[in-house]
């Protein structure tokens, strides 16, 4: 990470109507499956369902309640104010619509966007899906009348699924974000093995849970890991240095070990786009943290 260079990051929201292409849109923009191991406070209220690092940049992306990207639920359920107020500490909103179209859908999405909370905030305009329009011609009228319905920051045509597109919409998002350091290490949201994902989120939730009792030295090992059709069938064992660390792991009746493998399963299949299956153990090894072999097994070499 570069500290001579000042950094950039902010939240961006894609939001439109099911099946303009957000999905397609956010992944070809990630470029990877997500790995995020640690919340932010700035993100809270949101939830994060990508990041890229580019040059400078850091772009996070968020889904906001209600303009679920995934799901395309926003019109499916009761708009509240509380959704449009969720809105408030986005940095852009990517308005992502088909090109050369615009219907009731489209028109709700975007009242939605307009009632208020995002004033003063940027809306793109995405076009998606130019490809797949026949009469180029037609664009530019159908754009200008889009720039009548609203004052977007920006209008951007493109194909979600040609690369260049992708970069290129980057590019026109970066300005938009304020100068500030980057939420995440880069280093931690590298394409790594949803392997080794599952160890570091439940060793997020070990943490969490357990708060500042227990020695950091404690590790979590997968012991298996299986793919069975969209079903991750996880076994993991936490390695603790002594009894009192187990028993403060797996807490009173088991109740803390459960939470913790139900927090790693939910935000597992999240990132996994899976359903997840996890067993954890918990093991005894004193003196582990000392010994060079056991190092080189875990892999810290
Ligand atoms: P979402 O519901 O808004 O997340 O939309 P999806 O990302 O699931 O995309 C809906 C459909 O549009 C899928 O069949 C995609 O393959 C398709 N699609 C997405 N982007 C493009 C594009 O740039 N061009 C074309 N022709 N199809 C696209």
């Amino acid at each position: 990470m570069s500290t001579a260079q000042p950094q950039r990051c902010g939240l961006v929201a894609i939001v439109g109507r099911p099946n303009v292409g957000k999905s397609t849109l956010l992944n070809a923009l990630v470029g990877q499956k997500v790995s995020i191991t640690s919340r932010k406070a700035q993100t809270t209220r949101h939830r994060i369902t990508g990041v890229r690092t580019e040059g400078d940049t850091q772009f996070v992306f968020v889904d906001t309640p209600g303009f679920q990207t995934r799901h395309g639920s926003a019109l499916h359920r009761t708009l509240n104010r509380t959704v449009v107020a969720s809105l408030v500490d986005v940095d852009v909103v990517l308005f992502v619509v088909e090109a050369g179209r615009f219907g009731l859908e489209d028109a709700k999405v975007l009242a939605l966007l307009q009632g208020g909370a995002m004033q003063g905030k940027p809306v793109l305009l995405v076009a998606n899906k130019v490809d797949a329009v026949h009469r180029r011609s037609e664009l530019l009228p159908w754009l200008k009348s889009m720039g009548e319905r609203a004052d977007f920051a920006e209008f951007v045509p493109l194909s979600a699924k040609k690369p260049a597109d992708v970069e290129r919409l980057l590019g026109i998002v970066r300005p938009y974000l304020p100068a500030q350091p980057w939420f995440y290490d880069p280093e931690h949201l590298t394409d790594r093995s949803e392997r080794f994902l599952a160890s570091e989120i439940v060793r997020e939730k070990l943490f969490r849970l357990t708060g500042d009792e227990l020695p950091y030295a404690s590790t979590v090992l997968i012991d298996r890991f299986e793919e069975d059709g969209a079903l991750r069938r996880i076994a993991a064992t936490i390695v603790v240095e002594r009894d009192a660390h187990k028993a403060m792991v797996i807490g009173e009746g088991g109740e803390r070990i459960k939470r913790i493998g139900t927090e790693a399963r939910h935000d597992l299949e999240r990132l996994l786009d899976a359903k997840v299956h996890i067993e954890l153990w918990v093991k005894v090894r004193s003196g582990w943290a000392d010994s060079e072999e056991h190092l080189r097994s875990y892999g810290y070499e």
